[in-house]
């Protein structure tokens, strides 16, 4: 595995391969779900590209950046170990200069759900997606639809922008018990992690009243709310693909997404339906 760390080397050296690439961006911290991106990159291109940058234009003053686990050295064994074959591992003055260019998300799709606590969230995250994506310039990018409004935006802007790059949106992995897996999990305690079940109990009560054919939105967030008690909820919301609120559940056209506050951790899940 090569790891490279300045944009113009790693351009310099795809450049030379004529390979199909799929390009795995991560913030590091890579557990399973990191992994199932990869697997997946490698089943499907000729070179696997894995990025871990900590994008700092994404997390605001007050949130976790500093603290945010690095485990570098671990990093680098996985992405080896699951047959990367270039690691590109960026310092934030590789990829930032002192005067950008910005990029907004729309305001429609950007500011809702997870940027509406956090409304500089999705222009970074977009920001920092845009530059990647030029400097790997990949056949296919993986994305995991846990962060759904994240995939949302990012074929959104692919497609607004007419980037040439195949967004692909790869399953959630979640643990045995259903914790969806996050780098954010490490952050909890004992007894947190066993209230954080509550948000994939309240997925599952939301799949079993749609097995029961009970459609009707406001029903089932009244339901999900109910198993979610007491945690802090930023939002549970019931959505068809495109991210417009939905009245009626529709199979095949439907997102349900909750974020909560565990202890002082942010976690956020889904379902697609
Ligand atoms: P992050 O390092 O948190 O920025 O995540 C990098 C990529 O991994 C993003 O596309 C995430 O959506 C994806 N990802 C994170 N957790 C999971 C998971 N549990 N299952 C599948 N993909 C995930």
């Amino acid at each position: 595995m090569k790891i490279i760390s300045t944009p113009l080397q790693l351009k310099d050296y795809l450049k030379t391969l004529n390979k199909t690439i799929g390009f795995v961006p991560t913030m590091g911290a890579l557990h399973d779900g990191h992994i199932s991106l990869i697997k997946k990159a490698k089943e499907e291109n000729e070179l696997v590209v894995v990025s871990i940058f900590l994008n700092p234009t994404q997390f605001s003053k007050n949130e976790d950046l500093d603290n945010y686990p690095k485990k570098d050295e671990a990093d680098k064994q996985i992405c080896k170990l699951s047959g990367v074959d270039v690691l590109f591992f960026p310092q934030a003055k590789d990829i930032y200069g002192n005067d950008e260019v910005s990029i907004l998300a729309p305001n429609v799709r950007g500011f809702v759900l997870e940027g509406h606590t956090r409304p500089s969230h999705f222009n970074g995250v977009l920001t920092v997606v845009n530059k990647l994506l030029n400097i790997v310039s990949p056949t296919r990018a993986y994305f995991g639809k846990k962060d759904a409004q994240q995939l949302n935006l990012i074929s959104l802007m692919v497609k607004q922008l007419f980037m040439n790059v195949e967004i692909i949106a790869v399953d959630t992995v979640r643990e045995s018990d259903g914790l969806a897996l996050s780098s954010r999990n490490a952050y909890l305690s004992k007894q947190e992690r066993e209230e954080a079940l509550k948000i994939s109990s309240s997925l599952h009560v939301a799949s079993a009243m749609i097995s029961k054919n009970i459609f009707d939105a406001s029903e089932i967030k009244n339901e999900m709310l109910k198993v979610l008690d007491p945690l802090e909820i930023f939002y549970v919301e019931i959505l068809d693909n495109n991210f417009k609120r939905s009245v009626h559940v529709e199979i095949g056209n439907t997102i349900i997404l909750v974020e909560v506050l565990v202890g002082r951790t942010r976690l956020l899940d889904n379902i697609w339906i």
